[in-house]
């Protein structure tokens, strides 16, 4: 048959550079494209521990089904989590997710009718434009500089735009920018969320991953009027195959992500709700995460001195102070897209994403994003020396 699809996914397409990136995936290549932890140093020992011990637990309580919000217990921790970073919240404002990027999905969803318009950073995070495409929303975007989203310009975009509904912003360690929302715009962030009448989505997967530099505080915890849902996550901090993340948010907010969250798969998977309880009660979060902290510093500093080293000098990349991801900024009329399908790829055997996908409504081709997590230091020093060659001998 030729199926007839409803009209939410006419939109809903693969990303244009999907098959690029399926190119990366050679293991003769050196890949900087995905968003991958270190796997290296994943706690695969104490979570193998875990494992053996949940599933000996009484009346195999956890393979059995749990409560569509999440475990108690866990939501109990990830609350005492959260009351560390700052935000005053009990277990009850917890909702726990198969990954934050089900957050995303549920916030457009129950917020956003056809045509309605969401805010977002420019460049954002294609996962969030993904998780928003169903809903067939407009999209508003703001640019984004060295302090993040440009509040300046949020304000006229939010003028131009009085009906926007929703923002989405990833305000530390933005991916695909590394940049980091400066403390001056988060607090003009919440005084416009609150003039227009906006939810803000807070997407923090990266927040803990800080190598320089003070905490800022969350748009949670700067959060008076309950219009701020704060999405966390798990994958980078402990493993993302557990797919693990969770919704803080006021109660009117909460309650009707719960319902979709039954809609969508009854509960996150009990077996590892219980992992990750089990794992908070016995080990060290903070302790692993110190060390992430550590070694992807020292990643991120392999990186851009390979790259001051070995690139152009009229290349600009981000020096983030956290997070996975450094962006690059080529000269204008620089194609990154045609350039690793046909140099990068092909000759250095390099792989990165091409800029142009983050960016909701005008792709600018001169832009890169590089992981600087996944590949071993040596490999970091190879794959960008040989893509500074490159660069330096097919000048475009
Ligand atoms: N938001 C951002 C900004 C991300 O980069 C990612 C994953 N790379 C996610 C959300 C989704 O993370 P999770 O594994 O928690 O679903």
């Amino acid at each position: 048959m030729t199926p007839r699809f409803a009209q939410r996914m006419a939109e809903v397409r693969p990303s244009a550079i999907g098959e690029l990136l399926a190119l990366g995936a050679d293991p003769s290549i050196i890949s900087f494209g995905g968003g991958y932890p270190d796997a290296t140093l994943f706690p695969a020992e104490e979570l193998e521990a875990c494992f053996r011990e949940v599933i000996r637990a009484p009346g195999g309580q956890a393979m059995q089904y749990a409560p569509s919000n999440g475990l108690p217990r866990l939501r109990q921790q990830i609350a005492g989590l959260m009351q560390a970073d700052g935000v005053a919240c009990t277990a009850e404002d917890v909702l726990v997710l198969q990954g934050s990027q089900q957050g995303l999905d549920f916030a457009a969803r129950m917020l956003v009718d056809p045509g309605e318009v969401i805010v977002t950073e420019d460049p954002t995070f294609l996962g969030a434009l993904i998780a928003f495409q169903p809903s067939q929303p407009r999209f508003a975007v703001v640019p984004v500089d060295a302090e993040g989203m440009q509040t300046d310009l949020l304000a006229e975009v939010l003028a131009a735009n009085p009906q926007a509904r929703m923002l989405y912003t990833v305000p530390d360690f933005q991916n695909p920018t590394g940049v980091t929302l400066s403390l001056a715009r988060r607090h003009e962030l919440i005084r416009l969320a609150n003039a227009h009448d906006l939810v803000v989505i807070e997407d923090t997967p990266y927040r803990q991953i800080r190598f320089a530099g003070e905490s800022l505080p969350t748009l949670k915890s700067l959060d008076s009027e309950g219009r701020v849902i704060h999405l966390g996550s798990f994958s980078k901090v402990l493993v993302p195959g557990l797919r693990l993340g969770w919704a803080v948010a006021a109660p009117a907010l909460l309650a009707r992500m719960g319902l979709l969250k039954v809609a969508a798969d009854t509960q996150t998977s009990t077996l590892n709700m219980a992992v990750a309880s089990l794992y908070l009660d016995r080990y060290d979060l903070a302790a692993h995460v110190a060390g992430l902290r550590r070694a992807y510093a020292a990643k991120k500093e392999v990186m851009l001195d390979a790259i001051r080293r070995h690139f152009p000098q009229e290349i600009g990349a981000t020096d983030p102070e956290g997070g996975l991801f450094t962006w690059l900024r080529f000269p204008e009329g620089f194609d990154a897209t045609a350039f690793m399908r046909e140099v990068a790829l092909p000759r250095a055997r390099v792989a990165y994403v091409p800029g142009a996908t983050f960016f909701p409504l005008t792709p600018r081709p001169n832009h890169a994003r590089l992981n600087f997590s996944a590949q071993p230091e040596a490999k970091i020093r190879e794959g960008i020396k040989a893509l500074g060659e490159a660069l330096k001998s097919h000048p475009r």
